[in-house]
Parts: C-alpha cells; structure tokens; sequence
C-alpha cells in the first residue's frame, strides 16, 4: 500500500481469534498488511481476492486505516510457513563432517515472530567462535558445533515451536467455535499479563528481543508467579472485529 503513513493503533502484530495481521511499515510511503491464518482454513484463503481482504481489513476497526493507502501489488499469497530444524550430529556422532548449516539452513521460523534474522545472527557468531577453535580437526569441529548450536540458537527454535503450537490451537479453537481454555503456564500467559504490569512487560521484551530465554527470565525470583498473578486477575482483551460467522458472511 502506498500512501500517508498510517498511525498505529494496535502493536505491530495483533492476533485476532482465528487470524492475525501484521501492519509494517516500508520506506517511500509504502506499507504492508501481511494476513496470517491456518492453513486449513479454507474459508479464509479467498482472501487471496484484494476484495475480499479489503473487506478483513475494514471489519477490523483498530485497522481499516491501514487499508485506505493505494494498492501497489495484489495481494501477494505465501504458504508452506512452517518450522523445521537439521542436525548433523546423531546420537553423538556427526553423520557428515565438513558441512556446517547456519541460520535458515539450519532452522527455519514462522516469521510472524520476525526473529530470524536474530536467531541467524546468534547462530553465525557461534559458528565463527567453533570454527575459529577448531580450524583443523573436521571430527571436533562437527561436534563443537552441534553442542553450541543446541545450547545457543535451539532453544529458540523450541520457544517458536511452543508458541507456534499454542497460537495454532487458539486459531482451530476459534475456526470450530470452542472457547481457548485460560493459560496455564507463564509462557502462555504472558501475552496478556504484560498487558497490566510493567515488570512483566519487560519481562515479555527480554524475551520477544532474543535477549534472554523464556525458561531464564520466569527463573527470576516471583517472576513465574507474578505473570500467571496478573493475567488471572484480567480477563483477555479481544480486539474488536465480527465474530467469526459474521465474517465469514462478509467473506462470502
Ligand atoms: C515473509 C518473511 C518475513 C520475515 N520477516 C522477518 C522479520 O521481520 N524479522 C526477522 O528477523 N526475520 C524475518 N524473516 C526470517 C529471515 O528472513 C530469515 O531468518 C533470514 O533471512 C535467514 O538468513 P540466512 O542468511 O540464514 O538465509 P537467507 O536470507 O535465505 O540467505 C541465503 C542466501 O543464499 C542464497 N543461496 C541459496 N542457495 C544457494 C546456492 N546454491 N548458491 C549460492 N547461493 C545460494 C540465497 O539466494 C540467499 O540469498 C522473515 C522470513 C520470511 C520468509
């Protein structure tokens, strides 16, 4: 879309029940309002008509501004997002020596989350220290890679594979009209608690910038407590948009 940028009413990413969208801005005016949904809702892939996704984006108040700009592209359909992770190194032993994979070639994001990039660079300065240690020792080399890249970038493959699971199971709970049960652990529950604390907000800012692991920041003294204390004291806020069948009827 090109045009007067809009302004923000929402964050950058905002999750509706059974999509999400994403508002980011570009350089010349432009700006783009990328669409996530299950991919086994097939109701919703007719949003591929710049219509119908016109349509999305005006039923949602806090975002039909971001729809009014002029559209340069059509809309642009992209699948097969999934999360997917190599190892070379099995039971132990490297099944191939030589070879090191780094960033996306060695896992690969929902970029919903936009830690990519991140995760790439993590992952890179790891293997130029593993690299630099063991210049001439192939063996040693596999394995000093594996073990960082298992104590340094996997455990942020893990944290995007949780929340990917939990967001799926909101949306498919959402597509078959069940309510999503309240969150049960911290991670689940930080969405909503940063909403109401500060501490918790920061909390939720270590993590979604990479700068330090979930598992980490909810072992800080009453910090687990504290999040699942605040999200149980506010019911979730949902951000205004027609229920689904409502939608669907639009979409139709
Ligand atoms: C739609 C989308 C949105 C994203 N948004 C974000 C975001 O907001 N923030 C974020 O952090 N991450 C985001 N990501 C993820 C991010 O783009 C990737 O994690 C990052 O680009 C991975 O970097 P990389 O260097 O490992 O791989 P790549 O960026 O894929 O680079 C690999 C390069 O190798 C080249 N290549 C492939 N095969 C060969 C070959 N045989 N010979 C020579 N060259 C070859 C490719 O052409 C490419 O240039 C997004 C990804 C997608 C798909």
């Amino acid at each position: 879309m090109r045009g007067a940028q809009p302004s923000y009413r929402t964050g950058l990413l905002a999750h509706y029940p059974s999509f999400s969208l994403l508002t980011l801005p570009g350089d010349a005016q432009t700006w783009s309002v990328p669409v996530f949904m299950f991919s086994g809702d097939a109701a919703l892939k007719t949003l591929r008509d710049p219509n119908r996704r016109t349509t999305l984006g005006r039923a949602c108040p806090l975002h039909a501004h971001w729809i009014d700009g002029e559209a340069i592209t059509e809309v642009l359909p992209m699948g097969g997002v999934t999360d997917h992770y190599r190892r070379f190194v099995v039971d132990g032993a490297p099944v191939a020596t030589e070879i090191l994979s780094v960033g996306d070639a060695w896992a690969c994001t929902n970029p919903v989350n936009g830690r990519g990039i991140s995760m790439g660079l993590m992952h890179a300065e790891g293997t130029a220290e593993v690299v630099r240690a063991h210049p001439d020792d192939p063996l040693r080399l596999a394995c000093a890679h594996d073990a960082m890249t298992e104590t340094r970038a996997t455990p942020w493959y893990r944290d995007t594979v949780v929340f990917d699971r939990a967001r799926t199971a909101q949306i498919v709970a959402a597509i078959s009209g069940r309510k999503v049960p309240p969150p049960t652990d911290p991670r689940g529950a930080l969405a909503l608690a940063m909403q109401h604390g500060a501490e918790v907000f920061c909390a939720f800012l270590e993590i979604n910038s990479l700068l330090a692991l979930p598992q980490d920041v909810f072992a800080g003294p009453g910090v687990a407590d504290r999040i699942m204390e605040v999200a149980a004291a506010h019911p979730a806020v949902a951000l205004p948009c027609p229920p689904r069948d409502e939608l669907l009827r639009l979409l139709a």
